[in-house]
Formats: structure tokens, sequence, C-alpha cells
């Protein structure tokens, strides 16, 4: 029998390896093996078996199949349905299938081999003869190791030798019979949490012996009355006892102290809530409805609910997650990584219990394996994750819910570069499922889709309570740069708004999309700019840290004192980031509680959870930050939210700006008013006339998606044609130009049909980045396979005429063009 293996490398094609007999029986689809490879033994992924050599298509005679070498699972890790949409992946992105399925798996599951170099009494025998000798040979030293405790991890020997050299010498060793090689998976790294627990053996008073003081028997009561073991140190907290009371009890036999296994639960604290039972309003049951219907019917069907925040649509996916369980299938649901908020948890583990599991990437490591060991074991049947939660193995999936579905977080920005959203719709279609796509800003592409019918269109156009969306108002800076004859950083309205707000007690939030203290340092004498070494782009200043720092590869300088250039003194720093903002507003106010929320202030685990906790409680009266601050948050005592300049997104030389500055705007205007009061939101722009902020102003989607769309169609961008974007790195200009040039004029040469319009090669935006300089190739077309099939033969092409393929990296989709 053969075995089709898929290889975690930089591959687009799977290889044919013999299974031995022994593994013939188990393999399956889904197994890992361990596979020689070149000179490495890698872990890889059964992906098909083939009874005969015929069957895999292997005609080439001498070619040497070599031997699967070991069978890592008896029952397949991977599920068949996971296998086809990395397959799916792979073909549609353009990623190598084993590096996706590998990233599909929770990291804790994905442990390396281990080599064990196990010395034979022929060994033995060996070094006890040479013993003594001077000027012994390498291999003599490595049988001397091996034999010294009987047993050596080949990487210990790989660390004394060099790595080739080592395992050279260990075959070599092996083929004259004196040592044996064996593999074995290494132990996961994360283990099973283990907890002392404490179990009643004797309830009633054990016959002639001293009687129980009131500590113990309050420790039985308590024991009696759960019925089930308690944590040890649950147990001593609960019953108000030190710990000795229990052991005491544990000697004179009343109770039996034991290990086990606990599972890491992120939700335990949690437990014991109750749903809200809320009556749905007829627009919401109305979408429910509609939704139940073709749950019912067992078969695809997508769904954008398209609803302002606050109108409930979370409410609905809710309960068509409890349809889906309860017509005995699993639920699925995508939300962009910060919107994750404990309130939503809470929320779903209140509906929920413990058949929810949550995938997300502050939980730890061996949380996050329980969790998907949880499921795969079908022990949870709903499932919550961010973007790699398209790929929880649940089985007989029903339902998948992608929720702010606009957000560009679901596109991955590393290898395999999938989108979330699109994979999510490939998953519901391969699974028969129902996908329902919620957001208040729906990007492009799904509104068309709603719009041509490939989605049913459902809208929920008012906050629940008809609570009013805030009123925005735009504040021309223009004019407020003649009125002083200089630059200001806050306008009269947003100071006297702040103001009069926390005079009636209610709380601010100050956007700028920009972080650090001022965006660049320049020189005016003489125009000198501080700009990263490594990367096409400004230094920012960090007054806290006092460095400079490049926000691309993190590259950090001191402040110099004068200037690199011309080493004068004029040294001046422009464009605020939201560390100035934070520290002008409180000189501004002193009486204010003003916190920040960005990236350098969310850094530690569980920090961006105690800002958001603090400004929630009412701990913080203003609070400023970046698109952080616009997301998912429901805070009821905000009533002002004040944008201190989007004109920078505005700006970037990017197809999807304005979709994004409008998106942004729209979601911030979404957190002003969310309670009894109604909201105020103030933009301040020099580009006040830009289409993206007028509508932003009027809150009216139809209206934007109306004029973005004309952008689009005549412009030739999605959704009206595909783009596949080939970025090309390299140190040495010359050689990513060469390759650059070469891979445009193989990719025109192979479009044979004509359909492919290629624009390139050019500079990338970010012409150099992280020390390496970028260009790109980009392909606009309506004709996806011949656009894969033409990116084949040009990338053979270019490997053929010896350049590195490594240097370039294919985005299919991509959602930012820097
Ligand atoms: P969205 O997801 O659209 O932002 P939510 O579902 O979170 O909206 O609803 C907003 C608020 O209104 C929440 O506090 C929710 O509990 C409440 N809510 C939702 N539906 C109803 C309803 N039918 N009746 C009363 N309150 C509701
Ligand atoms: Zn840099």
């Amino acid at each position: 029998m053969f075995a089709e293996i898929a290889i975690p490398l930089n591959v687009h094609q799977t290889f044919t390896y013999r299974l031995p007999a022994s593994f013939a029986a188990s393999a399956r689809p889904g197994c890992r093996v361990l596979v020689p490879f070149g000179k490495q033994l890698l872990t890889g992924y059964v992906v098909d078996i083939h009874q005969t050599i015929e069957e895999t298509g292997q005609q080439d005679e001498g070619f040497e199949i070599k031997d699967v070498e070991e069978l890592f699972d008896t029952e397949p890790l991977v599920t068949r349905e996971l296998l086809d949409l990395t397959k799916w992946i792979a073909d549609y992105y353009y990623a190598p299938w084993g590096e996706t399925i590998k990233s599909s798996l929770p990291a804790g599951i994905n442990a390396e081999a281990e080599t064990i170099l196990s010395i034979t009494n022929e060994g033995r025998a060996v070094i006890s003869a040479s013993s003594g000798k001077h000027a012994q040979s390498a291999k003599t030293q490595a049988l001397a190791m091996i034999a010294e405790s009987g047993m050596l991890n080949a990487a210990a020997l790989a660390k004394e030798f060099n790595k080739n050299r080592a395992s050279a010498i260990a075959r070599e060793l092996e083929r004259v019979g004196h040592i044996t090689i064996t593999r074995q998976m290494q132990s996961a790294q994360v283990k099973p949490k283990r907890q002392q627990a404490v179990r009643l053996i004797q309830r009633a008073p054990i016959e002639g012996a001293k009687p129980l003081n009131e500590q113990q028997e309050r420790v039985i009561k308590i024991l009696f009355d759960s019925a089930e073991p308690i944590a040890f140190a649950q147990l001593a907290e609960i019953a108000g006892v030190s710990a000795s009371v229990i052991r005491t009890l544990e000697k004179r036999g009343y109770v039996e102290v034991f290990m086990r296994e606990v599972r890491r639960d992120p939700l335990a604290h949690l437990k014991h809530i109750k749903p809200d039972e809320m009556e749905l309003t007829a627009k919401q049951q109305l979408a429910l409805d509609q939704i139940v219907e073709k749950l019912n019917e067992n078969s695809y069907a997508a769904f954008l609910l398209h609803g302002v925040t606050g109108s409930g649509k979370t409410e609905i996916y809710i309960r068509a997650m409890r349809a889906t369980v309860e017509k005995g299938k699993s639920a699925l649901m995508l939300v962009p990584e910060i919107s994750l908020t404990p309130m939503f948890a809470r929320r779903l583990r209140a509906h929920f219990g413990d058949a929810v599991a949550i995938l997300h990437s502050s939980l730890s490591e061996g949380e996050r394996l329980d969790e998907w060991n949880r499921i795969r074991q079908g022990e949870a049947r709903v499932c919550i994750g961010a973007r790699s939660g398209v790929f929880a193995p649940l089985e007989n999936i029903g339902l998948i819910v992608v929720d702010e579905e606009h957000e560009a977080s679901y596109k991955q920005d590393e290898t395999p570069r999938y989108h979330g959203r699109d994979t999510a719709i490939m998953r519901a279609h391969q699974a028969n499922a129902v996908i329902i796509l919620g957001s208040a800003t729906p990007s492009m592409e799904s509104f068309h889709n709603a719009h041509t019918g490939k989605y049913t269109y459902l809208k929920l156009d008012e906050r629940i309570g008809k609570r009013p969306l805030a009123e925005v108002r735009i504040v021309d800076m223009r004019q407020v740069f003649e009125k002083y004859g200089k630059q200001q950083i806050f306008s009269d309205e947003v100071k006297s708004e702040i103001a009069e707000n926390h005079a009636r007690g209610e709380q601010t939030l100050v956007l700028l999309n920009r972080r650090g203290y001022s965006s660049f340092l320049l020189c005016r004498a003489c125009g000198y700019r501080a700009s990263c070494p490594n990367c096409s782009v400004a230094l920012t200043y960090h007054k806290f840290d006092a460095r400079l720092i490049c926000h691309y590869c993190g590259h950090q300088e001191r402040i110099p004192r004068a200037c690199q250039q011309c080493e004068g003194p004029f040294i001046y720093y422009v464009g605020e980031g939201t560390e100035q903002i934070e520290m002008l507003l409180k000189e501004m106010y002193p009486e204010l509680r003003v916190s920040r929320l960005d990236r350098d202030t969310t850094r530690r685990r569980g920090s961006f959870e105690k800002l958001i906790n603090e400004f929630a409680s009412g701990a913080i009266d203003l609070m400023v930050g970046t698109q952080m601050i616009a997301k998912g948050h429901d805070f009821h005592n905000v009533t002002l939210v004040c944008v201190i300049s989007v004109d920078a997104g505005l700006g970037m030389p990017d197809f999807r700006a304005s979709e994004r500055a409008f998106q942004l705007l729209t979601q911030v205007a979404g957190r002003a008013g969310r309670g009894e009061k109604p909201g105020r939101v103030i933009i301040q722009s020099y580009h006040t006339e830009n289409y993206a902020l007028e509508f932003a102003r009027e809150q009216n989607y139809e209206k934007f998606y109306d004029h973005e769309i004309n952008f689009r169609r005549n412009m030739h961008y999605p959704p009206f044609v595909a783009l596949i974007n080939a970025l090309i790195k390299h140190q040495d200009f010359a050689k990513a130009a060469f390759a650059a040039s070469e891979l445009a004029r193989l990719l025109k040469e192979a479009d044979k049909e004509n359909v492919l319009k290629v624009l390139g090669p050019a500079p990338a935006p970010l012409s150099r980045l992280k020390g390496e300089h970028r260009m790109q190739v980009l392909i606009k077309t309506r004709y996806r396979r011949q656009a894969r099939e033409a990116l084949d033969a040009a990338m053979a092409e270019l490997k053929a005429i010896g350049q590195d393929l490594k240097m370039i990296t294919v985005e299919v989709d991509p959602v930012n063009l820097m």
C-alpha cells in the first residue's frame, strides 16, 4: 500500500510513500506520519491511500519510493472535512497544503518526532574494548556518549557534532550494529493539568474514634452535599479551614486525597449564570425565522445580516445557534480577535453552559489544546473562535456565524494567507450548512453578493429600544487653522464638548489611529526626517520610552540631541499620536481621569481586559485610543466620541482606504449613546469633502456603497475582479527587481487566453521593510483558474532559471496592498 503525504514545507505538491505492512491496517487520511524527506525526517499528514502503485500515478520506473517510517495516530487527527477545507485553501490561496494542515491544528499538538539512539550489546563490547585508548574517532566518541546512559536523544548528539555529521554517524553506527535507532512522538509540550482533589469515603463517625470537631464536620458536610469530589484548595476555602484539617481527616480515614486531571476552562469564572430571556422584536423574529427555515432544509444557504450596532444581531446569532444545537448539529461562530469581550463570553456561557468551547489567541496553549480536544471528542457542540476557529474540528456542522464580517483581521497575513470569512463560506458549502455574515458596515464584497442574490439579505435598521443613532458632526480643521493662524490639535467644539460631557457625568472616547507621541522627527534647518534603517518609513517618537521606534520592524533609537544630517539643533516633532493626545488632555483637564488604550498600553496579558473593565465601571472618564476602542464594546455611559483625525487613513495608497475609513467612523460612532442617553460624535478633518466622511456623518451605508461600488467598477477593483499580489522581497535590490520582472514577463507569457491583467513590476508601497527591498506584481482578473495556472507555470519557469521561490509571497484577495 502507498500513502500520499502532505509535508508542512513550502512545496505545492504531495509525495508518495510506501506504507509498510505494520501500518497499512491503521493508516488513514488525516493521520500523522514520520517520513524521510531529503536529508530530514519530517512529520507529514496522510491525505490519501493507494492500494497499488498504479493508483499513485507514479510511472517513472526506477524512481525510488521511500517508506513511511512511523505512524503517529491510529485514529485520524484531521477530520475528512478539514482535509477537504485545507485542500481548498491550498488551491485557492496558493498555499502549501501541508503547512495549511499544520496551522489548522492547535500548536500544542504539533509535537515533533524525537529520535532515540540506544546502545546494543555489541556496541557496549566495542566501548569496553576501546576504553583507555587515546585519540578516539568521532564515531567512538559518539558511541561512548550513547553508552553512558544507554540511550540518547539524537538532538544531544547533534549539539556535540553538527546536525548532518551527527545523523551520518548515527546511521553508520546502526549499520554496523552498535546502536539501534527508534523514533517516538515527543510527548506534547502541553501536558494535561492535574490538581489535588478530595472525596468522601466515610460519612458516619467512625466507631470508637475521637469525635469530630466543628471544622472537620463542616468539611464532611460540604463533601456529602456536593456528592462529587472537590478540589483540595477550593474545599479548604469554602469550609474556611486550613489544609491540615483536611489532612487530619485523610489520616483518620474519612476522606481520600487524590490527583485528578482537570480541563483548563477559560470560562470557569462564568459558571451558573442565567441567560436573559427576552422577547425578540418583530424584525429580529422575521430574520430568525428565515434562518431557521433554511436550517431545517439541511442545505447550504448564506445570509447577510446587516444591522447597526445595538440592533440585536448577537441575539439572533444566539437563537440560531440554539436552534442548530436542538437539531442535534453543531454550531461555529467566528469573531474578530478584539471584540471577544468578557461580556460576550458570558452571554454564550449562559445559553450553552459546558457545551461551548472557546478558541482564542489570548488563551494559554494548554487551554487551547484542552478546548480543541473537547470539540474533537464531541463534548463541545458550540465553538466560538477568532480567525483560526474556522478549523474547529466540529462534526456535523449546521451553522456558521461570522460576526463583523468586514473586519480586516479575518485575513491571515502569514502563510497560509487565507481569509477566515471566505473560508467559512466554503466550509458551510462543503458541509451543507447555513452561514450568517453579520455587520453594521458590510464589506463591499458581501453587500455586492447580497445585491446579486448570492446571499439572502436581512436588515435590522433600528437599534433595540429605538435608541437614536448618535448625531455626527464634522469639523473643518482648515477653518480652525484660519481662525488661529496656526495648526491646532483640538477644535473649540471638541474642547468644550469634552468639558461639558464630564460636567454631566458622562464618558468620552477620543480616537486617533496612530500610536506613539509624534509621528516623526523633522529637522527644521535641513529637512532631515528620522527614518528606519530597515524600512522605508519614518520612525515614531515614543516620549515615555524616550525612543524613536519603527512600527514595522521594531527598530529603536535613542532621541538625538542634534540633527543627524546637518548637526543643527532645530529638531521638531511633527504629527501627534495617542501618547501625546493623552498627555495634552491630562494637562487640559486635570480633573478628568484619562487613560489610553492602544497596542503600547495593552502588551501585557490581561491589560486589555483590565482597561476595558475600568472604563465600563466608570473608573475612567475619558479613554484615548486607536481603532482598538472602536469595536464591539457596549459602554452605556459613553455619550461623546471625538475623532482627532482620519486623514492619514484616507490618504493611504490602497483601494480600500475609503471603505476602511467609512467602517472605522461608523463603528466608533456606534460606541456613542448605547445607553439611555443620546450620543454625539465629532470628526475633525482637513478633507471634509471626502465622500467616506460625508456618508459616515449621515450614517448612510447604502449611499456610501453606491458611490464606492461605482469606483470599484470603473477602476476594475474587487468585487468586480480578483486581485492576486505577488510580493518579491530581497536584501539585494537587483535580485528582487530581476525576479519581479521575470515573474511579470512569465505571467504574461503564460496568459495564453489573454484574460489576465499583469501590472508591474513596481516598488511596493512599503518599498523597504525589515531590511528587504520589496517589489510587487499585481494580477487583476475575472478568471481565477487561469490565474492559478499561469502562476504555476511562471513559478516553475522561475525555478528552472535558478530563482529562489522563497523570496516570492503570493497573496490572493489581499485586503491590504501595503
Ligand atoms: P448587536 O449585536 O447588533 O450589536 P445585540 O444583540 O448585542 O446587538 O443587542 C444590543 C442590546 O440589546 C444588548 O444589550 C441585548 O441584550 C439587547 N437586546 C437584544 N435583543 C433584544 C430584545 N429583543 N429585547 C430587549 N433587548 C434586546
Ligand atoms: Zn523598521
